[in-house]
């Protein structure tokens, strides 16, 4: 930085930051395999916490060398600010082919738990499509046609559900963690989402007929209705239809036999496969109109 102050044309101090950042993750290597480690076994890890400096330190970084690059945002920070910025950087760099292994550092909240690192380094995983490790959820906005929160709280149960079960499934049903899960806010609109889940229920929207097609492949497989709709959706199969055909039927088109993240209990993920076939869409989204109606059961 003196040298750069002192230069006819001085350069931005970013840029000498994130240079001498370069050097000595390089030269550190090198000294290491000087004094007897093995190439393979050394992984740089540069720590910056913000996500701009993140990502041009690991793109010259993934230029330069071929070590193997562990990535994260260090210091994000806390609440959404933290799970955001790492995200964003995350995603930046991981869509471009940089990265091995990553982690996610947040602050958490007084007394909360340290989990919620984990969670959110999977969920950026899977989100880009490089690793399944739970069945997706995707829920629509809520609109005009929903005047309560009963199909936020059943999309939440299921999720919830979904958790508690998974270390059973990922046991019985390799795959699983590649169910695509929709639940959507009314009959109109949402059996057309649900169709391309591998399963999908739309509850009655407001002034609807109370009840709930419950869509399996594409086929509606059962209505529901009444007040214990959502243990009933819960409590589907096992039988010819329900939650085991689907993931039975899943198991076989698993993601997570292309070679994924090997996911410890901590924020460290390894070897993800990042190759253009393993990227999917997971995400459903509404297009539907919102209208303002009145009837509240839902
Ligand atoms: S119209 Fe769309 S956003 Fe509104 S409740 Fe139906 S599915 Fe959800």
């Amino acid at each position: 930085m003196d040298a750069n102050a002192a230069s006819p044309e001085p350069r931005d101090s970013r840029d000498v930051m994130i240079d001498a950042m370069l050097e000595s993750a390089l030269r550190s290597a090198e000294l290491a395999e000087e004094t007897g480690l093995g190439h393979d076994r050394i992984i740089i890890s540069a720590k910056v916490s913000g996500v701009r400096d993140l990502v041009d330190v690991y793109r010259l970084l993934g230029a330069r060398c071929d070590y193997p690059l562990h990535l994260g945002l260090t210091e994000a920070g806390m609440g959404d600010k933290g799970i955001v910025a790492s995200t964003a950087g995350l995603a930046i760099l991981l869509n471009e082919g940089i990265g091995d292994t990553i982690r996610v550092s947040l602050t958490p909240e007084p007394g909360a738990p340290r989990e919620r690192e984990v969670e959110v380094a999977q969920q950026v995983l899977q989100s880009m499509g490089l690793r399944s490790f739970l069945p997706q959820v995707s829920a629509c906005p809520g609109c005009g046609r929903t005047t309560s929160t009963f199909f936020q709280e059943m999309a939440q149960q299921i999720q919830g559900y979904l958790k508690d079960k998974m270390p059973e499934w990922r046991e019985t049903h390799p795959g699983a963690e590649d169910l695509r899960v929709a639940v959507m806010g009314c009959v109109v609109n949402g059996p057309g989402e649900s169709k391309h889940a591998d399963i999908g229920i739309s509850l009655p929207g407001t002034f609807e007929e109370p009840v709930a097609p419950v869509f399996i492949d594409g086929r509606l497989d059962r209505t529901l209705r009444g007040d214990g709709l959502v243990q009933e959706f819960i409590a589907m199969g096992p039988g010819a239809s329900g939650w085991q055909a689907v993931i039975t039927a899943n198991s076989s088109s698993s993601l997570s036999s292309s070679g994924g993240i090997n996911h410890t209990d901590d924020v460290e993920s390894s070897k993800f496969d990042n190759s253009p076939s393993a990227a999917s869409a997971r995400s459903m989204a509404c297009g539907c109109p919102s209208g303002p109606r009145g009837w509240s059961k839902w």
